[in-house]
Formats: structure tokens, sequence, C-alpha cells
């Protein structure tokens, strides 16, 4: 990303999680005025696993920043399916299929942790000249002709040329400027509950992980009746997600966290004894910490930017992974590579809303098709009991004899996991390119285009709440 704007907009990012400091970091390097608010206190600590697969890979490298965290990341390169019910192995994706995207994808698949992702975005957005503010809770966003005021919650206000909404799921800002007001969220509820787990306890436990090596990483899925698990350990710990549908907890808090299993509520107990195998309950009864959160399944808005408020939806807040996180971040990287890249090219004011409106042309389909794509990968990998869930283990087992043959069965291998092979081959530069090389004369000569239909939303609408 070489090219730099011919005119300085001031930026403001709502929301300094890894999409914001992603966007923040390559509008900065595309010579714009960035601001960051976050309403926490200080820099973010999450305990879990990112996965940077290719499409992700590439653009760290291409930021040249990220070599020192990947040379020392584990690599990716299998999934083993296990049943969650009774343990027995049904079969993996070997390093043999990751080998060949790789190779055609020319760039690796990593696991790392969310808290070096997050310490590599924050120092190189920071040295890049991007400016933090913690504590700063941006309450509305206010259009006003040639701008958008930003209010933060102790009553200052800021005014900027963009605003980049970042503030993750239910992104309280971006309900705040839509216009169709459409929850993002549906009624039906899916129960994550995410646990950690030191490795060293689990191995003196005897819990296999299914690891190959010691230096690559194994993706366990353990797969169940309307449940589905998936776990690894990028380093020291076991981070596992587990997902479950159609589960009874009316009354239940939406969010909970403990650091004791003794403590956990009698449904959450029920869930665990009743579905899990035995291996999966022992890995959830020597984990240090447990949380859940109960959510709606998620659907994504009709159009990532809001002309009127010159705003425009990223990472969390604009795509939306129901169960298994693979690819969030690094759609969130792409989401920053594609802003960067157009950003770079803006030569005056007047260019804004064209130049949003092509990132809404680029992005929402991508965010669409992986939303598609992760809906129907949730059917597939909660199969009830029964005929789907047998044809699936078959098509799995089948799909690991030929790679231990020496044979890449590619049609077995694309028809459930085509979507997923697709996905880490993007590359978004290209994708920018292309676009720029076919519309970006037009975007320059007559800035609005035609997708940006989405308006201001009412402005008796209630502030983002402090649980957004
Ligand atoms: C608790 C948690 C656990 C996760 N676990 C995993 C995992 O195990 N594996 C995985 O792949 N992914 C996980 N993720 C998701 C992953 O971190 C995200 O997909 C990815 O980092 C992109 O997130 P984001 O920056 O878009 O959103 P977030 O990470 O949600 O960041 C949004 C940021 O905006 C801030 N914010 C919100 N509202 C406002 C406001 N009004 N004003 C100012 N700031 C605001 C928030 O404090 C937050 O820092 C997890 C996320 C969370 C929050």
């Amino acid at each position: 990303m070489s090219q730099t704007a011919g005119v300085v907009l001031q930026v403001i990012v709502v929301g300094g999680g890894l999409s914001g400091l992603a966007a923040a970091f390559a509008l900065k390097k595309a010579g714009h005025k960035v601001l960051v608010f976050e309403k926490n206190k200080d820099r973010r600590r999450i305990e879990a696993a990112i996965a940077s697969p290719p499409n992700m890979t590439r653009i760290l490298k291409e930021w040249d920043i990220g070599e020192k965290l990947l040379a020392n990341a584990g690599r990716h390169t299998r999934i083993n399916f296990v049943d969650g019910g009774d343990n027995t192995f049904i079969g993996a994706l070997s390093s043999a299929i990751f080998d060949v995207v790789k190779k055609d994808a020319m760039a690796d698949f990593f696991v790392l942790e969310y808290n070096d992702v997050y310490d590599l975005l924050y120092d190189a957005a920071v040295q890049a000249g991007v400016e933090v503010r913690f504590d700063s809770f941006a309450t509305k966003l206010e259009p006003l002709k040639g701008c958008t005021r930003v209010h933060l919650r102790n009553g200052q206000i800021f005014e900027a040329d963009v605003v980049i909404a970042a503030d993750g799921l239910n992104s309280g800002t971006w309900q705040d400027v839509i216009a169709d007001n459409v929850a993002l969220e549906s009624s039906d509820k899916i129960l994550l509950v995410k646990t950690t787990a030191p490795v060293s306890v689990l191995e003196q436990e005897g819990v296999s992980l299914r690891q190959v090596s010691k230096d690559t990483v194994a993706w366990n899925f353990y797969l169940g009746d309307g449940f589905l698990c998936h776990g690894c350990a990028p380093a020291e710990t076991y981070f596992m997600i587990s997902s479950f549908m159609n589960l009874d907890c009316t009354g239940e808090a939406t969010e909970a966290e403990w650091t004791d299993l003794k403590d956990i509520p009698p449904y959450l107990e029920k869930v665990i004894s009743e579905k899990l195998s035995n291996e999966l309950q022992r890995i959830l009864r020597l984990s240090k910490s447990i949380s859940v959160r109960l959510r709606g399944f998620p659907r994504v808005s009709d159009s990532l930017v809001c002309s009127s408020a010159r705003t425009v939806v990223v990472g969390d807040a604009a795509h939306v992974a129901t169960q298994a996180k693979y690819h969030s971040t690094a759609l969130a990287i792409e989401d920053a590579q594609t802003l960067g890249y157009l950003f770079s090219r803006i030569q005056d004011k007047s260019q804004i809303l064209g130049f949003l409106g092509a990132y809404d042309e680029i992005r929402h389909p991508r965010a669409i098709r992986i939303h598609e794509n992760d809906n129907r990968r949730q059917a597939i990998l909660m199969a009830p009991k029964g005929p789907q869930q047998e044809a699936r283990d078959a098509r799995i087992r089948a799909v690991l004899e030929a790679a231990e043959r020496g044979d890449i069965n590619e049609d077995l291998v694309m028809d459930d996991w085509g979507d997923h092979v697709v996905t880490a081959m993007y590359n978004a530069t290209e994708k920018a390119e292309d676009w720029w090389m076919q519309l970006g004369p037009s975007v320059v000569k007559s800035p609005v285009r035609s997708r940006l239909s989405v308006s201001m939303a009412s402005t008796t609408r209630n502030s983002p709440s402090e649980a957004a």
C-alpha cells in the first residue's frame, strides 16, 4: 500500500478491537488522520485463539507487520473431526489438503493468540501515527452537511469526514444510523460456551488434543446432535468454543463468566453431562475459565455504508459468524485492507461518497456469502443423528482415506469445504485493484454510486447502550 491520498481526511474509528485497529492502521498508511475511540479503559485482553488463514496472512505480510509473530506462530495443518457424543474419531482434513490450498493461495494458515494479534495491530497503528483514546464511549453519530459529529458519553464532540463503525457484534453506532432498523439478530438463540484449559493439565490428565507435532496446530471439531465444540492449542492454552442450538435457557443471563465450574448454573451442568462425551466433559471440567453468551442468529444489514452519516461498518459489526468464528478476524483484516487501498486513491473530499460506495460494492457481497456459508456449514456440522449425519461422516472418512493414499479427492473436499477453501484463497488487494481498474475513474468523475441507498435513521432512536 505505497500510494497515499491526495487529500487528508479526518477519520474517526469507533471501537478499538482488532477490526478498529486494523482499519485505523490501513487508513493512516493511506495518508489520513485517524482517531480511535475505545470504550474500555485500557488495552484489551481476551483469551482466544485466532485463525490466520491465507487471506489474512497475506495482508499482514503486505503491511510489513507480523513477520516475527508469524515466524513464531503455530502453523495450522489439520482439522480433526471427532464425534462429540462418544469421542469416536471420524476423520480429518490433513496437511496434504492444507498444502494444496496454501500453494494456490501463496500464503500459509496459522493459529495465533488474540492478545498477540491485538498487540501487533495496536503497536503498528500507534507507530504509524494513529491516536487511540481509551475510556471514550461513543454514544451518537450526528450527520451534518459535509461531516459527521461523533458524540462521546463524557460530553465531548468530534467532527469526522468518515466514521468507521468497528464496535463489534450488535454495533450500537451502526444500529444508530441505519435506516432499516431491522433487528441484527433473530429471536432463535444459540448458546456459546467458551473455555480455556492449560495444555499441561489436560496432558497430565490424559486428554488427547490430537496434535500431530509440537510445532503445528490441529483444530479439533467435536460434532454433535445440535451442538459443535471446536478447540485448539496455539501455545500453552487449549481454547474451546462450544455452540448449542435449541436449548431451553429461558430466564438465564445472556452473558456470564465463572472461574470455578462448581458455580455454573444447573441448565449448563445438565447440557454438559447429558450431551458431551466424557472426553469433552473432562476438558470443560479442567478449564480455568468458562464464559457463556446467549445470542440470536445474526443477519447482515442491507448495506455496509450509511452515506448520510458517512459511516462504514467493519469487522464483527459487519460480518456475522454464528458458531465457528474461524474467519472473523481475517474478514476484519480484509475490510481494513480494502478501505486502505481505496482511500489511498481519494483526491478530493467531494469523492468521499463514491469511495464509500466502492467499499460497499466490494465488501457487501462477501459479507453475504460468508454468512450463507456459515449457516450451511452449521447445518452440516450440527446435523441431527440419522442419515444426514451418517452421510457427512462417510464423506469425512473418505477424504482422509484418500489423502492417506496420497490422493486429494477434490470433489469430496469441495463438497463440504469448498466455500472454506474459496474464502481462504480470497485476495482482498486484488479484489480492490480489479474494482479500481474497472470503476475507479467513474467514481472519481461521478462520486455517488448506485448501492449508496441507505439513509439516515430517525433521530429519535436510542443511543448505543453500554451492552453494545
Ligand atoms: C469476549 C470475546 C471472545 C472472543 N473469542 C474469540 C475466539 O475464541 N476465537 C475467535 O476467532 N474470535 C473470538 N472473538 C472474536 C474476535 O475477537 C473478533 O471476531 C475479531 O477480533 C474482530 O472483532 P471486532 O474488532 O470487529 O469486534 P470486537 O472485538 O467486539 O471489538 C469491538 C470494540 O469496540 C468497542 N466498543 C463497542 N462499542 C463502543 C462504543 N460505543 N464506543 C467506543 N468503543 C466501543 C469494544 O469495547 C471493543 O473493544 C471474540 C470476541 C470477544 C468480544
